[in-house]
């Protein structure tokens, strides 16, 4: 590492990707390439001989910027966000900076220390019960995404309740979700070893907006305990991933304390509003979880990757995952006087990426947090007004955050041929590169996703957006 090559490299870089900003919305959103674009137009092998950062910055700008999808342009309206920002980026810069691994507190115990602070700090933002703070026996550490959050708790749920009735009650392990769920808890239980048919993934309906109903798990896991089962673990979902439902955590989680289950809660998009007064209610209940989980890295101006997993009972993830080979003890380690965050993750090795969480704490402010939440919701408040003007269309579920799902409603009511032309809308709207909406099925209605979250985007850029789905609509239903 030669310092003064990086300070040369690293401004010619900052200004390359500052470019890249300040052009964003020249590019088609959804990038328009064919697969294998690549390999036509990169070498076979590795240069042998060094080449310049001028030569791959120009192969960067054509031939791998236009097979990417921007996420950051604020004509991004798909599936969830996936914020960066000045305070976030420069966090990314200093970890990868500093390049250090820290599995053990003594492999850098600023890392864990610093991680440990910051998501105190943000539970307490959240309002999250005492018992998620590192003082006493629960705490937070960061994953890398709220899949891996999901699945380290399921796998200390799951050797928690082996340890009390044996191993050999793997199979008759039960776990309980929605049919709104994200789909890492099948992936979850797939890799615990759950048996396919034990994940419940109950029926939810336009009367509940889609919510878990607790009727519908009490009367699952009755039936489940009749026949032997035992039920295991709820994941409840603040902000489903389809239509930003919300389970209702407080009556779900008296009814897992009732038969001994762990109240796993994902907020891995609206955890975010939740530093918001007036949305912090959706929380309401998250006293009852043994664990909680919020992505950063979605809606909360922090690069990818920073998914903020805290839980009540440490011990029983590290119980878990720990693994403690003779080259990696250490004095305090074993004086368990300190935290070592390789036993509460799956891989060994780990990012400082709690410096960009604070950096982006540090840099904005508690206040312009709120303030960029509260935008983004009433964008899709305006958006959502605009569609319910228009009797072209209609409002497939209730909004509750920053996502609204809708449709185009042509003369033929066939719910088939709805679908289709649904579907040719999307494509239509996607392939003219001027924004990207991603879709979902409710009640087996195809339904158009529109997500504000980029932290680009503006009042302008959602009425052009508007635009062009009634201009799109006009073609459809015309012919
Ligand atoms: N949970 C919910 C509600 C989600 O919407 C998503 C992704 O969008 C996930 C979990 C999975 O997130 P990740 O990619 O961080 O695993």
């Amino acid at each position: 590492m030669d310092s003064e090559q990086l300070r040369e490299h690293g401004h010619k870089m900052v200004d390359f990707i500052a470019d890249y900003y300040k052009n964003i919305e020249n590019f088609p959103v959804l990038s328009q390439v064919e697969p294998g674009y690549l390999r036509k137009l990169l070498p076979d092998s590795a240069p042998v001989q060094p080449e310049s950062l001028e030569s791959v910055l120009e192969d960067v700008q054509t031939k791998i910027l236009p097979g990417v999808t921007h996420w950051q342009s604020p004509d991004y309206f798909a599936y969830f966000p996936s914020n960066s920002s000045v305070a976030g980026f420069l966090g990314e810069m200093l970890s990868g900076g500093i390049n250090m691994v820290g599995f053990s507190w003594i492999t850098s115990p600023a890392a864990t220390e610093l991680e440990m602070i910051v998501l105190d700090w943000l539970a307490n933002l959240l309002k999250l019960p005492s018992d998620f703070l590192s003082k006493g026996p629960g705490g937070g550490a960061i994953q890398g995404t709220a899949s891996e959050a999901l699945l380290v708790v399921l796998l200390a749920a799951r050797d928690k309740v082996l340890r009390e009735v044996g191993k050999d009650a793997l199979g008759r392990l039960v776990v309980y979700g929605s049919d709104q769920t994200h789909s890492s808890l099948l992936k979850a239980c797939q890799i615990a070893g759950i048996h396919p048919e034990n994940c419940r993934l109950l029926r939810t309906d336009t009367y509940n907006e889609y919510a878990l109903s607790p009727e519908s798990l009490t009367d699952a896991i009755s039936h489940d305990v009749a026949s032997g089962l035992i039920p295991l673990f709820l994941c409840a979902t603040i902000g489903t991933t389809s239509s930003t439902a919300v389970d209702p955590l407080l009556a779900l989680g008296k009814i897992t304390k009732r038969y001994g289950i762990w109240f796993h809660v994902d907020a891995a998009y609206a955890g975010s509003a939740c530093i918001c007064p007036e949305y912090r209610h959706h929380l309401n209940g998250v006293e009852e979880a043994d664990s909680f989980n919020m992505n950063c890295h979605k809606w909360f101006l922090t690069n990818f990757d920073c998914s903020a997993l805290w839980i009540k009972d440490r011990s029983a993830l590290i119980q878990a995952l720990s693994t403690t080979p003779e080259f990696l003890k250490n004095k305090a380690s074993q004086e368990g006087t300190v935290v070592d965050y390789k036993d509460w993750q799956i891989p060994l090795g780990r990012r400082f990426r709690s410096l960009k969480l604070w950096m982006v704490l540090r840099l904005y402010g508690v206040e312009n947090l709120q303030s960029y939440i509260r935008n983004h919701i009433n964008l899709a408040k305006k958006f959502e007004d605009l569609v319910a003007q228009d009797p072209r269309f209609e409002i497939v579920a209730t909004r509750t955050f920053s996502l609204v799902c809708f449709r185009l409603l042509p003369a033929n009511k066939n719910e088939e041929y709805v679908n289709k032309v649904n579907r040719e809308l999307l494509d239509a709207v996607n392939s003219s590169g001027k924004i990207f909406i991603s879709h979902t099925v409710l009640s087996g209605k195809y339904v158009l996703r529109f997500v504000v979250g980029a932290p680009l985007t503006e009042e302008r850029h959602v009425i052009g957006a508007w635009k062009l789905f009634q201009e799109a609509a006009s073609t459809f239903i015309e012919n």
